[in-house]
């Protein structure tokens, strides 16, 4: 979908049949949620999402029988595919041959190989990408920052401020080995830093295209219009090349977040933008993540509409003056990192729900067992903030 507004002038980048940069329509993208390697269903999501618009299609892939799934995958697909790496980038090798985009997390990147610097990794990565006719993005996440990147005292906003240093850092860096064919996200659950850090990327690097998106926006309509508050004041602004609005849906619901971006793309196109400036989160921000081919046990999406029923009679309460943040993630891989900056946060297992207050690991608790242990939880939360 065309976008009137001028666009920055960023360079163009290939992602199989469709390119993004250089004036190109914003190009829309969603992810399976299936296992990968049930290959017939998530070739049929590929498909499915295709059809409702998606230029572009996320497949998780954390081991070799995934990787072996993917090249089934891709022949029966037409969908342009980008694999996430996780914590073991070295699967780019077996992954690049069947997909058009390996997204790298500067933060994860520490997690193998310890002795070998993040350039070597990098450097190994591009050339992968480089021989397999790959594109890039340097996904920078606020919920995963690397390393001795959190000590940063520059700026009003330390985790804004690394996570812009990581991405402009990852930027020149693939720069330096000439490789031009890859994008950049800098993202977090708070639309305000995705407003802010995009904004202060595209300043200093007006070249590099952007791919928008708020992570773990949560489950329609709140994180909608999360999304709505980050992205369309940046896209009228001319900032995006692409974007995704991530939201905690089941699978077969995941033409969805097609669909919000198109709703975007509309709104952007006839001036009907939400304005930031308005916007505040409720008392309650619940920020869950999407769900992916990694969630460990099917009843997480539930888990997270019940949690949120459950705690209407909070969101109504206003003798509570603080806002509560409660994050909900759907697997181990993501979830001890991105509960940490959440008032209260639970990442689920296979069998458990593991239950945090801040950093600190509270206990694990049965999916039956866990949303009673959190209303206790939030009672006495509700009680510290009204003293
Ligand atoms: S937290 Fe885990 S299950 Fe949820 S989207 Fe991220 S990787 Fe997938």
């Amino acid at each position: 979908m065309e976008i009137l507004s001028p666009r920055k002038p960023t360079r163009e980048v290939q992602i199989g049949t469709a390119s993004i940069g250089h004036g190109q329509p914003v190009l829309l993208q969603s992810m399976a949620a299936t296992k990968t390697t049930d290959v017939e269903a998530t070739a049929k999501t590929c498909e499915r999402l295709r059809l409702a618009g998606a230029g572009l299609v996320r497949v998780a892939a954390d081991s070799r029988r995934d990787a072996e799934a993917l090249q089934a995958i891709r022949a029966k697909t037409t969908a342009n595919l980008v694999v996430d790496l996780q914590e073991n980038y070295r699967l780019a090798e077996l992954v690049a041959p069947f997909v058009d985009k390996i997204r790298y997390n500067p933060g994860h990147l520490h997690h193998a190989e310890k002795e070998v610097s993040w350039q070597k990794k990098v450097a190994w990565l591009v050339d992968v990408c480089h021989k397999n006719a790959c594109a890039i993005r340097i996904g920078v996440n606020c919920g995963s920052l690397g390393p001795n990147t959190e000590n940063t005292q520059d700026g009003d906003n330390p985790m804004l401020r690394c996570a812009l240093d990581s991405a402009l850092k990852h930027a020149a860096f693939v720069d330096s080995l000439g490789f031009t064919q890859f994008c950049v996200s800098i993202k977090s659950s708070d639309p305000r830093m995705v407003v802010e850090a995009n904004r202060r990327f595209s300043e200093l690097r007006s070249d590099i295209p952007l791919h928008l998106g708020v992570t773990e926006a949560g489950m329609p309509p709140e994180g909608v219009f999360k999304s709505r508050v980050a992205l369309e004041p940046l896209l009228s602004e001319g900032i995006g090349d692409t974007l995704r609005v991530s939201l905690t849906v089941p699978n077969e619901r995941k033409n969805w977040e097609i669909e919000a971006g198109q709703e975007i793309l509309r709104n952007v196109e006839r001036g009907t933008t939400v304005s930031l400036a308005n916007w505040k989160p409720s008392r309650l921000n619940i920020v869950s993540c999407p769900s992916c081919a990694r969630v460990e046990n099917e009843r997480f999406i539930a888990l997270a509409e019940e949690i949120r029923a459950a705690m209407l009679p909070f969101n109504m309460d206003s003798s509570s003056r603080k806002t509560l943040t409660i994050a909900v993630m759907g697997c181990r891989v993501n979830g001890p990192g991105e509960t940490n900056h959440a008032d209260l946060g639970l990442w689920c297992g296979p069998e458990t729900v593991h239950f945090k207050r801040g950093e600190e690991l509270l206990d694990r608790y049965s999916y039956g067992e866990i949303v009673p242990r959190l209303l206790d939880e939030v009672t006495h939360f509700v009680d510290t903030a009204t003293e």
